[in-house]
């Protein structure tokens, strides 16, 4: 490919990373462009995929396709990059009330949560199927990849600028989309969240505890616990309120002593339907862009990958439920490839 057609990608966190990691699956010319971890929700993104999830227990979206997909491509990219980067897990959940203890009951008799229940307990369940992605590791070898094989370049960009030098110019590039010049009826809405790293002894390694927050156990006597959820934040900041919050429900959930050893926010980026967003811009097709992966990054984003691969090479339109034109554009159909 000439330069003008080489796919530049703007933005690598999670979306990026697997947008480009596709790319290159494929043998298709790309280059990244990024400022770094600093602000980006994939920096503080636990890598957690559960099947089943939320206060009323429901199925998470599509997971029956998404799960095998991201399991495949991240183990595809741990031989490709030598490194480990899949979990299997089973999330162990206790009910908080008697509604999600009625919700639970409810689900199981119409086997909605199927193949994903596991044994039932007095005080909750288990969720089997749910994995876990090391994004710190996926981020890290991904980025020195790319930066020696000089597909990366490190600093932030005018994406405009870009688009003068290449046919296509996919954002990635998360929270902010809201303040972007392209993409501007999107209804993006942003969401805070934070997390903490602490040190706890004897947690079981693949083993997920959820009540209200999770506890996810890294190993060597470390685990994460999360994630606060604050809509309309504007900025990635840790609160003395979040904290609070996180210590208190894990000191409940875990009945043992803890240290805490980080405290970290980020923004996640959102749309109203809880759908993310493929596609083009319908006013210039080069522009592209993968995002609104809300708290589902790890799990959505192989999938979306899959799909701007399939656009580009066959021609072949997003699919209608995540396509960006659900909101006022014609769907994104002309292809480059
Ligand atoms: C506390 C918390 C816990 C979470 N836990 C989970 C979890 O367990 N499982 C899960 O699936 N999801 C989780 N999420 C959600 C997940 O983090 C997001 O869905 C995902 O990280 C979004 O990735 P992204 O690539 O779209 O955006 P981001 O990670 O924000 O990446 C955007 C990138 O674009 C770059 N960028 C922006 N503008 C420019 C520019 N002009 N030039 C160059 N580069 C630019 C940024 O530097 C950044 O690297 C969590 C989120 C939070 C906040």
């Amino acid at each position: 490919m000439k330069p003008a057609e080489t796919i530049a990608i703007v933005g690598q966190g999670i979306a990026g990373t697997l947008l480009a990691a596709e790319l290159e699956r494929q043998g298709a010319a790309f280059h990244v462009y990024d400022a770094g971890p600093v602000g980006a929700a994939s920096a503080v993104s636990a890598g957690i995929i559960n099947p089943v999830t939320g206060r009323r227990l429901a199925r998470s979206w599509r997971i029956a396709e998404l799960l095998p997909l991201a399991r495949a491509t991240y183990r595809e990219l741990e031989t490709r990059l030598g490194e480990p980067l899949w979990r299997e897990m089973r999330v162990r959940r206790w009910f908080r009330d008697d509604r999600e203890r009625r919700i639970f009951a409810e689900r199981r008799e119409s086997g909605e949560l199927a193949p994903f229940l596991g044994a039932g307990e007095s005080d909750g369940f288990w969720t089997e199927g749910a994995g876990h992605v090391n994004v710190p590791v996926l981020l890290a070898m991904t980025r020195r990849r790319w930066r020696e094989r000089g597909c990366l370049t490190v600093g932030p960009v005018d994406p405009r600028e870009l688009r003068q030098r290449h046919a296509m110019v996919i954002l990635c590039t998360g929270a902010a989309l809201a303040a972007a010049p392209v993409f501007t009826g999107v209804p993006w809405r942003l969401v805070g969240g934070e997390l903490l790293t602490i040190a706890v002894p004897g947690l079981a390694e693949n083993v997920i505890l959820n009540r209200g927050i999770w506890v996810l156990p890294l190993g060597n006597g470390l685990a994460e616990v999360g994630a606060t959820y604050a809509p309309d934040a504007t900025e990635a900041r840790p609160t003395a309120a979040g904290r609070m919050r996180l210590e208190s429900e894990a000191r409940d959930l875990l009945g043992q002593p803890f240290e805490v050893r980080e405290h970290r926010a980020g923004l996640r980026l959102t749309l109203p339907d809880q759908r993310p967003v493929v596609g083009r811009n319908a006013a210039d097709p080069g522009w592209g862009v993968l995002a609104g992966l809300g708290s589902k990054g790890a799990s959505l984003a192989p999938w979306l990958a899959r799909q701007w691969w399939n656009h580009l090479s066959e021609g072949v339109p997003f699919d209608p439920e995540v396509d960006v034109g659900r909101f006022g554009a014609p769907p994104s159909t002309s292809r480059i490839a």
